[in-house]
């Protein structure tokens, strides 16, 4: 959608809340719908090409309007998650029209999802000791248990541990590895902890972490918290979005031994803040960590309405609902493919110049670069590219190096625009390299 289209768009629906206002009083408070009633409504998978803007729009008195006041809000979240897993190819596990144990809920943020699964985690690792050994105090095990992430996890997960108040041990990363987490390293740490008296209970696995976009091998890594009945969670915050196309898909392997997993639409899949998408295995390791049932939430149907820990969105699962229609499966594909190919475009310009080397393989759209020389001198040419206010890139330190990560992230960017950023920064590199020793 152009920005003209866009407009007289967005005059449109002015109108039709507008006519909404006006002719509210002829309308039903309480729905007349029976539980379910939005799935049968629509179909099962996103549309692999775009649909027309005026048949979305006309879908809202059709479909949402008769659930107005709140199933259509539950309903349609736990259909669009529905499509979504499928366009990732998740394993049936994950979703919830499967009459599976599980399906997916819209969190606001990765941080928030972490979290709830962190929790979820930890009650279900107290219930099940307690059920071994009842006389066993709840304070004695808490304080005994211990989660994990990799080193390059985001800051967001050590903050999930100090919130839930268990200990979160980073698990050390090598750049031989490519900054993944090793089944061998994991391993090591949950029989040390265990002889230590230590109860391990959950691990949170990183696919596309922020310095770098570094995998871990989760196909390694599931089998072990499987074995030792440890919670894995999975934070794809950016990459996740990737996995609809098919040959990232592969990078997801091992999702089958996931008891969660989490990436943001809001992130790379075009859908607005905020929207992060979380599936998890069993539906009822979240309601039974979170269950809440005072008298003002009761209704006829509560065992159908009644699904996860979030207030259920009606907004995040309309945008959803609009963006996959609006691109389809192939223009979303298309979006992707786009952001990757202009970052390989970026690399090639990297490589082909002496005084830069590439810091991590360039997997997705992220490419992190340094000038061959010292830290200062990196951190001096990203203080003057950022102050240009023309470019911003945010660092990272991999293996003490300062490095430099271009990230590639906005709807309208082409190639133009990296040739031109490529321009820029060579030419402040120029006057770095002058002004200091490299
Ligand atoms: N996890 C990873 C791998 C990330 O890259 C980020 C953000 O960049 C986050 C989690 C945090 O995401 P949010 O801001 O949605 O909490």
């Amino acid at each position: 959608m152009d920005t003209t289209e866009f407009r007289r768009r967005g005059k449109e629906m002015v109108d039709l809340i507008a006519d909404y206002l006006e002719n509210i009083e002829q309308r039903t408070v309480y729905p007349d719908v029976e539980p379910g009633y939005l799935r049968s409504l629509i179909p099962e998978e996103a549309p692999e090409e775009p649909d027309t803007y005026e048949d979305v729009v006309k879908d809202i008195e059709r479909v949402i309007m008769p659930g107005a006041a709140s199933p259509a809000c539950t309903e349609l979240e736990t259909v669009m998650m529905d499509w979504l897993g499928k366009m990732l190819k998740l394993p049936e596990d994950f979703i919830a029209g499967t009459h599976g144990q599980g399906g997916g809920v819209i969190q606001g943020t990765a941080s928030e999802a972490t979290l709830v699964a962190l929790l979820a985690a930890r009650c279900r690792a107290v219930r099940m000791i307690l059920a071994s050994d009842p006389q066993r105090p709840e304070t004695g095990i808490t304080s005994k248990l211990v989660a994990y992430s990799s080193d390059q996890a985001h800051c967001s997960v050590e903050r999930a541990g100090m919130i839930a108040g268990v200990r979160m041990k980073k698990i050390p990363t090598e750049q031989s590895d490519k900054y993944a987490v090793q089944g061998e390293t994991l391993r090591r740490m949950i029989q040390e902890d265990k002889a230590a008296g230590l109860i391990p209970f959950y691990f949170c696995a990183t696919l596309g972490t922020t310095p770098s976009c570094a995998f871990d091998h989760i196909t390694e890594l599931g089998p072990i918290c499987n074995a030792e009945k440890i919670w894995m969670h999975i934070d794809a915050a950016y990459a996740g979005s990737s996995f609809i196309c098919p040959e990232f898909r592969p990078l997801l392997n091992g999702i089958e031994f996931a008891d969660s997993f989490n990436f943001n639409a809001h992130k790379w899949l075009l859908v607005n803040f905020d929207c992060s998408t979380m599936w998890v295995k069993k539906r009822s390791d979240l309601i039974g960590a979170f269950e809440m049932d005072p008298l003002y939430l009761k209704h006829d149907h509560q065992e159908s309405g009644r699904y996860f820990c979030t207030d259920n969105s009606l907004f995040r699962s309309l945008k959803m609902w609009f963006v996959f229609r609006i691109y389809g499966l192939k223009g979303l594909q298309d979006y992707i493919r786009k952001h990757v190919e202009l970052a390989k475009e970026f690399e090639s310009l990297v490589r082909a110049d002496q005084r830069f080397e590439i810091s991590a393989d360039v997997v997705l759209g992220l490419v992190c670069f340094r000038l061959k020389g010292s830290n200062e001198v990196n951190e001096t040419l990203l203080k003057r590219i950022n102050n240009g206010r023309k470019i911003h890139l945010v660092p990272c330190l991999l293996s003490g190096q300062f490095v430099l990560r271009f990230a590639l992230c906005a709807r309208t960017t082409e190639s133009r625009h990296i040739r031109e950023a490529w321009q820029l920064i060579t030419q402040l590199a120029e006057e770095v390299m002058q002004e200091l020793p490299h």
